[in-house]
């Protein structure tokens, strides 16, 4: 029965007359307008193929029905028929799935001069959503008030970009570190600091590699009174360590947790970084130090991010030069880029694609104990930029071994769970949010299509990549 009642059965969602929950053509700021193709109260995707961000199976020749700013119907072609008066898009040959979700999607780029953290306000909330990153969660901040008042702008519709998570300012210990950090003096500043940035509105804080035990344990219960949350890029406490302290959630993977390196002591970060990275390399995954890791973390339902884009920038020559990453950089940051990936050796550099490997086989065996993984793109530096490295991470977790639908549950409905809100964004599902992505090509066949991002909905709104890319050309490093 080709009917719109049919829709409104297969979605669980009453579909009323035009008018009831169905938004009228939203009045947008030019600044926004300009990048938006499609922009109308009902949209219907047809003939897509859907990974819809649960782990099940791709599927030929859907319908998706956006009302508003909602998903209101997915479902078979053959059955699922646009509403009347909706804006037909015949997607044949593309797949749709949901709004990746970047959990360590900074909002800064180092530069290679001096190692600082430049914020990129104004290039990053477009290039994140060009490239198909509808969330994100900043992950530590170099400057959280700029960010809420981003976020805030975002969801006023005054410029187009992500939802942001906003971080606070990062949680670090006492010694030399990056210029945007507050030095710890203690479990009390900790809690002072944590106290005061939740007030503020911060949701998440990110703990850095300085950090004691002691202060991690006072931010985390500051944080737990307040009822926000906190992950960490750990080395000077080790993953079950932070998982008996209350921890979150965990950033980056085998690689930032120094607890099967021999020389460790406590409260410490080992400084011999290559032995360390040699200790990774070795490591025996199906060992049992990394099993009772993985057991700890699972049975305190901690998740665990995956940023393997930025942790393959240790092996260069193995980095794919990808030009539109050259593009959106600034020429000087681009020159360096260039400069960093052609000096790549790839029999310097054995130790590192080994620990890399090691990394891949860690995040794996997390997801077969039952973890739960997430992923972000840390577009900190060189070619690690907002939105592409996110893309990369795609590619890397289907060379570790997961099948396609899997890596995007990793990347979609996965973050929704760790943020708390998968009841509202994170898979293709009537009642949730209309952030989608449509790509050219069949991603389940072919990885690299994860980059043909054409069109991104975002709370029904269908931004158009190729201009919102052109738009921060020359950019990244800048602003
Ligand atoms: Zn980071």
């Amino acid at each position: 029965m080709r009917t719109l009642f049919r829709i409104s059965v297969l979605s669980g969602v009453i579909l009323g007359a035009a008018g009831s929950g169905v938004r009228a053509q939203l009045p947008l700021k030019p600044q926004v307008a300009k990048y938006v193709t499609v922009n109308a109260s009902v949209v219907a995707l047809t003939h897509v193929r859907l990974v819809d961000g649960t782990g099940a199976p791709a599927r030929d020749d859907q319908v998706v029905v956006i009302t508003g700013s909602k998903i209101t119907a997915v479902g078979p072609a053959a059955i699922t028929v646009p509403p009347a008066g909706a804006t037909v898009v015949d997607l044949s040959g593309h797949t749709v799935i949901p709004g990746l979700i970047g959990l360590h999607d900074h909002m800064y780029y180092g530069s290679q001069a001096g190692g600082s953290m430049k914020a990129m306000f104004d290039s990053y909330p477009r290039l994140f959503l060009a490239a198909g990153v509808t969330t994100i969660r900043t992950t530590g901040s170099v400057d959280s008030y700029q960010e809420l008042n981003i976020r805030r702008n975002i969801l006023e519709g005054l410029i187009p970009g992500p939802e942001i998570v906003v971080t606070g300012p990062y949680l670090q210990g006492p010694g030399p570190g990056p210029g945007a950090m507050h030095p710890l003096t203690g479990p009390e500043d900790a809690s002072r600091m944590v106290s005061y940035w939740a007030d503020e509105g911060v949701t998440w804080f990110k703990a850095y590699t300085q950090i004691s035990r002691a202060e991690l344990k006072a931010a985390i219960d500051a944080a737990h009174r307040k009822g926000v949350k906190v992950t960490a890029h750990l080395c000077s406490v080790g993953y079950r360590e932070a998982v008996a302290l209350g921890i979150d959630n965990l950033e980056h993977g085998l690689l930032a947790n120094a607890e099967y390196f021999p020389g460790k002591t406590p409260d410490n970060c080992p400084t011999d970084y290559a032995a360390m990275t040699r200790t990774w390399a070795e490591l025996d995954i199906g060992g049992a130090a990394v099993r009772q890791t993985l057991a700890d973390i699972t049975a305190h339902k901690v998740g665990m991010t995956s940023t393997l884009a930025v942790m393959e920038l240790s092996s260069p020559s193995r980095v794919p030069s990808d030009p539109r990453v050259l593009e959106a950089l600034m020429p000087d940051a681009a020159k360096a880029v260039q400069a960093y990936l052609s000096g790549g050796n790839a029999e310097r550099e054995a130790v590192d694609v080994a620990a890399l490997k090691k990394a891949m086989a860690y995040e794996r065996a997390f997801v077969a104990a039952g973890g739960l993984l997430g992923a972000g793109s840390d577009p900190c530096c060189l070619s690690a930029i907002a939105g592409f490295a996110d893309q990369r991470n795609y590619e890397l977790l289907i060379e570790a071994g997961f099948r396609s639908e899997e890596a995007i549950r990793i990347m979609t409905l996965n973050g929704a769970t760790i943020l708390g809100f998968a009841d509202r964004v994170g898979t293709i599902t009537p009642g949730k949010a209309a952030d989608l992505v449509v790509l050219r090509g069949d991603l389940t066949r072919d990885p690299a299509a994860i980059r043909n991002v054409v069109t991104v909905f975002r709370l029904g709104l269908g931004y158009d990549s190729a201009r919102l890319l052109q738009s921060v050309k020359g950019l990244v490093g800048l602003r």
